[in-house]
């Protein structure tokens, strides 16, 4: 069966960047994924895709027809979507002992995915069926202050409790800056610690007591450098994903069969 990469991220973290370098990256490798676009509003899809929300749903038209503005015409769009969604579950089945990867791009507006009952549903049907995991992206240039790095890093727990999936977080466009800080945040505490002292921000004391809860969020993290642009981590990336399907298998799918 093939793991399921679903793409997550705060608008123009990078993910649409990240699933075209990655289906490039994959093709080079014989192995092509198996694409699908849920974005209903990126202008132009700029990988080879399989499935495109686009195709059947237009969100102009949704727009116009449901006298919604852009933020509801998305978010209905992606409804109207997932009452077919069983299609593209068999559209997947059909395939899945010729693919290895799917991957998911979402829409730009994170919460869009997120927050809303779409999402839900499309997350709950694919990991139950295939072994899935969740890609978060986050801009690591966007990153450097640590009060900043935090308030993403708990959204991203956020989603670690909304999805129950493994996780990997990816820090992006490592070709503006290294993404050497994050790592050493994440694992070195009291140099978090340290890193908030030097801001004089009156909400450093709430920030000292969330870093503590969020220790434990790092403790299994799986992070990973990366650029879109240049491909640099992308084999990094891969290895995660191998790592996080396993712990869906192991760990995730017995959970998920309780709950059936
Ligand atoms: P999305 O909204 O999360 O899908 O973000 P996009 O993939 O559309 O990217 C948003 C912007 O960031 C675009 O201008 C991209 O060219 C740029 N971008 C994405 N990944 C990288 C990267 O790794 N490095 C740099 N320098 N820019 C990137
Ligand atoms: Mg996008």
């Amino acid at each position: 069966k093939p793991t399921v990469l679903i793409v997550l991220g705060m608008a123009g973290s990078g993910k649409t960047t990240l699933v075209q370098r990655l289906t490039a990256y994959l093709h080079t490798q014989k192995d092509p994924p198996y694409v699908v676009n849920l974005d209903p509003a990126v202008s132009e899809v700029p990988f080879p895709v399989n499935i495109d929300i686009q195709d059947t749903i237009k969100y102009k038209e949704v727009m116009k027809e449901y006298g919604l503005g852009p933020n509801g015409a998305i978010m209905t769009s992606l409804n109207l979507f997932t009452t077919k969604f069983d299609q593209v579950m068999s559209f997947l089945q059909k395939r899945s002992s010729e693919i290895s990867n799917v991957i998911i791009d979402t829409p730009g507006q994170i919460e869009v995915f997120t927050w809303s009952a779409s999402g839900a549903i499309i997350t709950e049907t694919l990991a139950s069926t295939f072994p899935t995991v969740v890609v978060y992206v986050m801009d690591t240039a966007r990153s450097t202050n640590p009060v900043t790095f935090m308030s993403n890093m708990l959204y991203a727990c956020s989603i670690l409790y909304k999805t129950k999936l493994p996780f990997i977080v990816v820090m992006n466009k490592t070709d503006i800056v290294d993404h050497a800080f994050a790592v050493e945040w994440t694992s070195d505490f009291v140099a978090f610690q340290e890193a908030l002292d030097s801001e004089t921000s009156y909400i450093s004391n709430l920030s000292r007591s969330m870093s503590l809860v969020l220790d434990e969020f790092y403790n299994d993290l799986k992070l990973v450098g990366f650029s879109a642009v240049t491909g640099a981590g992308t084999e990094d990336l891969m290895r995660a994903v191998g790592e996080a399907r396993q712990e869906y298998i192991t760990t995730y799918k017995p959970e998920y069969d309780k709950l059936k």
